[in-house]
């Protein structure tokens, strides 16, 4: 992310500005900026006499009641739309969160005893709520700080009569240049077609930067001041591939981008074009490339990349954003959705990785080592009652399509039996309430934490199937927290020891004979492809965009070099070595796709 702001990047005729920002969806989009005014507004504050106070906090409950009216129109224009279901939850917490106890008691204790004015108050009480946000290490859920702004913004805009939605559509060839954008607004701007997003702030889990990704759009986050700078209608690039953005292009900077806007729609078309041709290595070696996915209607952008299934849904994303818990038809509904959507095809679904420094649990102190503590399956056996609505949802859903269900951070084989001993209780009793279900639903676990590397052979004989969780394996083998910059610099998927320990897992999978798959993002990185194939999985699971590029690399690869590979490269001893023989090969190999 640049420093710079919008004193540095002044308007100069005839000048065009460079801002650099951070890709969240790849791709060059060249455009109009179609200005969405979500800069914070600024509050006023004043003091209030004692006896205005009640007529204050009236005119603070009647910009919540039309808050809330506005949010259940859009909740109403979505629900008309079966592909926008998750949308409609998102809306609906923002919906939940204006009555939120501590937003709203909070405010209106501030206007009563410290005789401030409602939008004060209200400020005062987000800035409150959001320090405890600060807290959260993970991104994902970090970043749903912005979704109390939104919701307060909402309620200030309302008090100050500002306008609150979106009114006008966004012509043809627009750019949407914004601060920041609320899932609503995001929501509203997919249904006209836009070419990309650039905002000042979010990072790659906003809203903002889903959506475009959903949509195969470019986006560009974090690109500080860019809202600022840019007038609506004024010309802009966007390159999301990069995370840069050029405001008021010369003509040969539009050339440029023009260019290579032109290189990669050729090049995703020319990887489209293998898209339904099989991720099998020249000499025969099948493997399964399988999506990540967050929200139900991502599954079209893994088929239309070549996907062969989901190999990891986050459920996770059920959770945020709410005061309540999601029910067991909620849960259904949204399984059964994704199966319907799948039409066949594998779908793991991952239950819940709720606590630690994913999800504050409610009523619970922060824990002085979050990464450590109460976490995913962990959470789950502390509390049967939430993971048995989820399972309970699961075993029904999985009636409806090729289910497998994948338990988070396992341990160890008790704590394997453990889980699955839930997930029987729940079939029992849905048997008991003749409630339609599927009993034999494949269970598989995600490895990733060492000690299940470590004893993988015991657990391979107790599961239907492993999927390495590289992200948190690395983190754990290595010691290295994965949210903390200071040390991302050691955070290294060819440290000899990850690679001795994919092998471990890999070969303990295959003497049990169960498949074994890896969903970290390890799995996306094409230089990492041939180590993966020689190990002898069987799948890989990545995000959307990355499956033509991998696709390319395995079939264009022997398994034979492949194992020649891996065994030079184990070898050696340090990350750098390893890192400088495979980058080396790969790109000698692949000049075209890999290098630059
Ligand atoms: C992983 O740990 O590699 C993984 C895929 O899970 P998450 O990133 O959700 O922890
Ligand atoms: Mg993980």
């Amino acid at each position: 992310m640049t420093d710079r702001t919008e004193d540095e990047v002044k308007r100069a005729p005839g000048r065009s500005a460079f801002i650099d920002g951070m890709s969240a969806s790849p791709g060059v989009a060249i455009g109009r900026a179609f200005t969405v005014d979500r800069r914070r507004i600024r509050t006023p504050k004043y003091h209030i006499s004692a006896e205005q106070a009640e007529a204050e906090i009236e005119r603070l409950e009647a910009a919540i009641d039309m808050s809330e009216r506005q949010l259940q129109d859009i909740e109403n224009r979505l629900s008309r739309d079966s592909d926008s279901q998750e949308h409609v939850l998102i809306v609906r917490a923002h919906r939940l969160m204006l009555r939120d106890e501590m937003l709203v008691d909070k405010a209106r204790d501030l206007i009563i005893e410290e005789h401030a004015n409602a939008e004060w108050a209200l400020r005062r009480t987000v800035r409150r709520i959001k320090k405890s946000f600060d807290l959260i290490r993970d991104e994902y859920f970090r970043e749903r700080r912005s979704d109390i702004d939104f919701v307060s913004d909402r309620i200030i805009r309302n008090l100050m009569g500002h306008i609150v939605d979106l009114e006008e559509a966004p012509p043809e060839n627009s750019i949407v240049v914004a601060h920041d954008l609320s899932p609503a607004d995001t929501i509203m701007l997919s249904r006209h077609s836009i070419l990309g997003i650039v905002t000042d702030v979010g990072a790659r889990t906003s809203h903002s930067a889903i959506v475009a990704r959903a949509l195969e759009i470019p986006a560009v986050v974090g690109a500080a001041g860019v809202s600022e700078i840019a007038g609506n209608g004024d010309r802009i690039i966007i390159d999301g591939t990069r995370g840069h953005v050029v405001l008021w292009p010369s003509q040969r900077e539009v050339r440029t981008y023009r260019a290579a806007r032109r290189r990669y729609l050729a090049h995703e078309e020319e990887l489209l074009a293998e898209r339904d041709l099989p991720a099998k290595t020249k000499d025969g070696h099948r493997v399964q490339l399988f999506g990540n996915i967050e929200f139900d209607k991502e599954l079209d952008s893994v088929i239309t990349h070549g996907g062969d299934g989901i190999g990891l849904y986050r459920t996770e994303f059920l959770y945020v954003g709410r005061k309540d818990l999601p029910t067991e038809e909620e849960h259904y509904e949204v399984y059964r959705r994704l199966l319907d959507r799948a039409d066949g095809l594998p779908v793991i679904i991952r239950t819940f990785d709720l606590g630690g420094d994913k999800v504050p649990i409610p009523g619970r102190a922060r824990e002085p080592n979050p990464a450590m503590g109460l976490r995913a399956v962990r959470f789950s056996l502390n509390r049967p009652d939430i993971f048995k609505t989820q399972l309970r949802a699961l075993l029904r859903a999985g009636v409806h399509g090729d289910l497998r269900i994948m338990f988070p951070l396992i341990s160890g084989p008790a704590e394997l039996e453990e889980v699955k001993a839930c997930l029987k209780e729940a079939s029992a009793e849905l048997a008991g309430q003749d409630v339609p279900h599927r009993e034999d639903v494949p269970v598989g676990i995600m490895v990733e934490l060492p000690s299940a590397a470590v004893v993988a052979d015991r657990l391979a004989a107790s599961c239907d199937f492993f999927s390495i969780g590289t992200n948190d394996l690395i983190q754990y083998a290595l010691g290295i927290d994965r949210q903390n910059r200071d040390v991302a610099y050691l955070y290294k998927p060819s440290h000899l020891a990850i690679l001795r320990l994919l092998k471990t897992i890999a070969e303990a999978g295959k003497e049990a004979g169960i498949p074994v798959s890896i969903c970290g993002e390890m799995a996306g990185d094409p230089m990492n492809v041939p180590l993966l194939l020689a190990m002898g999985l069987d799948s890989f699971s990545m995000n959307a965009l990355s499956i033509p590029m991998v696709k390319r690399i395995i079939r264009a690869m022997t398994l034979d070099e492949c194992r020649d590979l891996l065994r030079r490269a184990m070898e050696l001893s340090s990350i750098d070595e390893i890192e400088k023989l495979v980058r080396g090969e790969m790109i000698a190999r692949f000049p075209e796709e890999l290098a630059g």
